[in-house]
């Protein structure tokens, strides 16, 4: 069910029929005045195409696009679940689409009351109960996060703790968040059972740690086995625990964060809650914390007051990290999703997400290569690609396009970085049992063609507008805008 047609595309330029209109205007009532000369260019050529032209080109390019509501997009880590339309049809209450942000709070008591539940109910599955809504993004609530874990240590005058613990498995975004926030990232190992080792994590902990950057189930997909006892190391050593929960898929509804031992988590509601994502739309990351830090949380948070919802500055609050109230569209869709499955279902977006990742492995895995064989995965799990590579030279950039032809999208690949050849797949709790056997089916017949006929692998994806791309030459020479034919340089 390839939706892509192998058919390159006339761009809109190329379609210009010069004296064609794609607009009518009614008479101008107001005086005509003319545009100041100097803010027109007069080499700026705009294509002279018609209404139903660009609709028509725009629909053609639309098709050949790839989404979750065309069929499974196992992006390991990304959580690509299904964003249930009910969420759109929320969004598109005059109350929640037409509220201002300069509106007062009297005038916007519903959309406060939507936020203030909405913490607690993020209060409530994370089991830490005070909760921000501002950030953006995952990589904003962990630069959050980290910044409330430093503001702990200052207010206690201990100013010494100038690192932050992080395992080799962790998204690229910890390093990065705790080095922004002006730490310096001690690496730990993970070790055999893709757990984190702890004798490592012994020696690494010290009196200069501010804390943990810690992600469970970890980006193996696996459930850390010692993280009480992680946790406690770091307790013991006076640091915290920053849990990644961008994906909380394998524990939502099951297991609290809070109950575990961390202390500050982030999740993304573009993930777990159901908000769509992938096209860099807006996203949002709140962050929950443990009751006594809920001082230093970023302005403002929405508090209740006798009966009225009112926005409050924690009293030492490490100030705005965003403008305004968050991304407020993204917290209506995450409530309405949260609402929709109810106290009671929650927990099957969990047990479902764990099934259909591990049945998925089951299908596949005496063809492909666990990373940790022994254990069964959570909400995603982790091929190791070397044999390929070793037995047939093909390497997983070449599973991964081959994954295209058959009409899907392919898996993440090549992280975690600390497995040779990865390949992470992510089915979520979204796709039926069908089209996980279809992706399954289709992963076999990679399978097969590797070994009998690898080049096919090599040259994939055939049935693509673009066939294979060059990526270091895209990213050094990037094409950032239209060029007629005759200077492009792209060979077709
Ligand atoms: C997606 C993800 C992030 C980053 O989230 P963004 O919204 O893309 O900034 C961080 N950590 C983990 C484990 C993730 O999967």
């Amino acid at each position: 069910m390839s939706i892509v047609a192998n058919k390159p595309e006339p761009l809109l330029y190329e379609m210009s029929n010069p004296g064609t209109i794609g607009y009518s205007l009614p008479e101008s009532d107001v005086p005509h005045t003319p545009l100041p000369t100097h803010l027109m260019r007069a080499d700026l050529e705009l294509p002279e195409v018609s209404e139903v032209d660009v609709v028509r080109h725009f629909t053609r390019l639309s098709q050949k696009n790839y989404c979750v509501d065309l069929g499974i997009y196992p992006l390991g880590s990304c959580t690509m679940k299904y964003n249930p339309k009910i969420n759109e049809e929320a969004i598109r209450l005059m109350g929640m689409s037409a509220v201002h942000p300069m509106q007062t709070p009297d005038t916007a008591q519903g959309a406060m009351q939507l936020m203030y539940e909405l913490q607690e109910y993020l209060g409530e599955i994370s089991g830490l109960p005070a909760v921000t809504l501002q950030p953006a993004a995952g990589a904003q609530g962990e630069l959050t996060g980290i910044l409330v874990i430093r503001a702990y240590h200052m207010s206690r005058g201990d100013t010494a703790r100038s690192q932050v613990l992080i395992p080799d498995s962790a998204h690229g975004t910890n390093p990065a968040t705790s080095a922004m926030a002006g730490y310096q990232v001690v690496e730990v190992k993970s070790d055999a059972r893709g757990n984190m080792d702890l004798q490592d994590l012994r020696a690494k902990v010290s009196n200069k740690t501010a804390g943990i950057m810690f992600t469970n189930p970890n980006t193996l997909g696996l459930f850390e086995e010692h993280v009480r006892e992680v946790n406690q190391i770091i307790h013991d050593a006076g640091g915290l625990v920053y849990g990644d929960g961008a994906n909380l898929n394998a524990i939502v509804g099951i297991a609290r964060p809070g109950d575990l031992g961390f202390d500050v988590i982030h999740s993304n509601l573009h993930k777990t809650f159901s908000v769509p994502h992938g096209g860099g739309g807006p996203g949002s990351g709140p962050v929950m914390v443990r009751a006594d830090l809920a001082q230093f949380l970023p302005s403002p948070v929405v508090a209740k007051e006798r009966n009225s919802y009112v926005f409050k500055t924690p009293e030492h609050s490490i100030g705005r990290i965003k403008s305004f109230w968050g991304n407020f569209l993204a917290l209506v869709r995450a409530y309405t999703y949260i609402r929709t499955y109810g106290k009671e279902h929650l927990k099957e977006i969990a047990e479902i997400s764990v099934l259909n990742a591990n049945y998925l492995l089951a299908l596949i895995r005496h063809t492909y290569d666990p990373q940790i064989p022994e254990r069964l995965c959570k909400h995603e799990f982790v091929l190791n690609g070397t044999r390929f590579k070793k037995e047939y030279g093909v390497n997983t950039l070449d599973v991964a396009k081959r994954i295209i032809d058959y009409g899907f999208y392919p898996p993440t690949i090549y992280f975690p970085l600390i497995v040779p050849e990865c390949l992470m797949i992510e089915p979520t709790e979204t796709q039926s049992r069908a089209s996980l056997d279809e992706f399954a089916n289709a992963l076999l017949k990679i399978a097969e063609e590797a070994r009998t006929n690898p080049q096919l692998l090599h040259d994939a994806p055939h049935d693509t507008p673009v066939t294979r791309l060059d990526d270091v030459r895209a990213a050094r020479e990037p094409i950032l805008h239209y060029k007629p034919p005759s200077e492009e340089k792209i060979a077709a």
